[in-house]
C-alpha cells in the first residue's frame, strides 16, 4: 500500500489557511488534518479535539517533555506544536496529511522530513488581508496589528517554498491545492515501487 504524504500550509494570519483546509477536509474525507497543539484560548466556534487541543502552559511543557512533536514553536504571545503520534499513524495508513503550521515549525520539519510539500498560501494583497482579519474579529487591534507584521516579515521565506498558492477565492485555493497534491503523487520515487518487474 502506498504510504500517504504529508503537506504543509503555510502563510500570513488570516489568509484563508482554516477556511481552505477545511474545504479541502469536505472534499475528500480521506485527507487527514493533524490537529494542532496551542496554549491560545479558544475562539467562539472552536471546540477542544477538533480545532486544536488547547493546552495550558504546564501542559504544553509536559508534551514537549515527553517528545509528543513533531515541531512546535511560538507565534505572538502562544506556543504552538504538532502531535507527532497521530501524523505518522495516518500516513502509516495511507492517508495524506495537512498541517497548517507557521514559517519556524514548517522549517523544522523540512529539515526532518525533506518529502513533506511546503505549499504557501498568500493574500491577493495587503489591503485584502488586512479586510479578513479585521473582519474575522477574532483578535483584538493591537494583535491584527502585530499578526500583520509577522505576515510581511515572512513573506520573504515564500520563495523557497514549493508551491504558492494566492488564495483569491476559496474555490480556486482548493482546486490548485487538489492539483498539487495530485501531481505530487505522480512523482517517480512515489511510483517506481508500484510497478513489478
Ligand atoms: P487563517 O486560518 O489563515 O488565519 P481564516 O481561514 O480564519 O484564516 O480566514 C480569515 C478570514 O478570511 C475569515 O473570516 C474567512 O471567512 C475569510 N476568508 C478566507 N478565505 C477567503 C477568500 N478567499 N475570500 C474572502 N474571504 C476569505
Ligand atoms: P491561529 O492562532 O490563528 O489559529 O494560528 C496562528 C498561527 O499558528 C498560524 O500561522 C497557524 O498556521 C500556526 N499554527 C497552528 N498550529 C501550529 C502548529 O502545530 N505548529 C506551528 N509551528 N504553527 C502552528
Amino acid at each position: 500500500m502506498r504510504r500517504g504524504k504529508m503537506f504543509i500550509i503555510c502563510g500570513p494570519s488570516g489568509v484563508g489557511k482554516g477556511t481552505v483546509a477545511g474545504a479541502l477536509m469536505a472534499r475528500d474525507p480521506d485527507l487527514y488534518f493533524s490537529v494542532s497543539a496551542t496554549t491560545r484560548t479558544p475562539r467562539p466556534g472552536e471546540s477542544d479535539g477538533v480545532h486544536y487541543h488547547f493546552l495550558t502552559m504546564e501542559q504544553f511543557e509536559t508534551w514537549i517533555a515527553e517528545d509528543q512533536f513533531l515541531e512546535h514553536a511560538a507565534y505572538v504571545g502562544n506556543r504552538y506544536g504538532t502531535p507527532k503520534k497521530f501524523v505518522d499513524e495516518a500516513m502509516e495508513q495511507g492517508r495524506d496529511v495537512l498541517l497548517d503550521i507557521e514559517i519556524q515549525g514548517a522549517a523544522q520539519i523540512h529539515e526532518k522530513r525533506p518529502d513533506a510539500v511546503r505549499i504557501y498560501i498568500a493574500p491577493p494583497s495587503w489591503e485584502e488581508l488586512e479586510r479578513r482579519l479585521l473582519g474575522r474579529g477574532t483578535e483584538s487591534i493591537e494583535k491584527v496589528r502585530s499578526r500583520l507584521a509577522r505576515g510581511k516579515e515572512e513573506f520573504n521565506a515564500a520563495k523557497d517554498f514549493d508551491y504558492f498558492v494566492i488564495n483569491d477565492t476559496v474555490d480556486h485555493a482548493v482546486e490548485e491545492i487538489q492539483a498539487i497534491m495530485t501531481a505530487e503523487h505522480c512523482r517517480p520515487a512515489e511510483r517506481i515501487g508500484m510497478i513489478d518487474r
